[in-house]
């Protein structure tokens, strides 16, 4: 049975080091960190990508974002900042078909982005 590498994760199929979990949303440390603290966050419930989002699933997408502010302080990002991404398609860059945000941290960014 082929799943949804995500949804694998959200169902402890598969190991992830998670830095929060509650009933709507999972994030965990990616597992090729591309900065000093890069962890997803996503929602349990599979959405393709962004394009996946209805008007409905906004409240969800307002807890995901409410999050953002306490992982970054959590992890001390708010004097410094941090990035957050949200590659979507394949010119955006989406390796996994599950919503995700990227939270990247605690090393200079560049602008524009590769
Ligand atoms: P994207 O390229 O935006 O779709 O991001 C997918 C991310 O998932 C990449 O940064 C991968 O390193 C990460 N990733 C893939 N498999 C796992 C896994 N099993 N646990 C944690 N992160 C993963
Ligand atoms: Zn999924």
């Amino acid at each position: 049975m082929t799943r949804c590498l995500f949804c694998r994760i959200v169902a402890k199929e598969l190991s992830s080091n998670v830095a929060y979990e509650d009933d709507q949303v999972l994030a965990f440390h990616d597992i090729h960190p591309q900065a000093p603290v890069h962890f997803l966050l996503i929602p349990k419930k599979h959405f393709d990508s962004m394009l996946a989002i209805g008007d409905s699933d906004l409240p969800l997408l307002t807890h995901l974002m409410e999050l953002i502010p306490k992982l970054a302080k959590e992890h001390g990002l708010t004097e410094t900042g941090f990035r957050i991404v949200i590659n979507t398609g394949p010119q955006g860059g989406q390796t996994v078909d599950h919503l995700h945000l990227h939270l990247l941290g605690g090393r200079q960014m560049t602008w524009p982005p590769g």
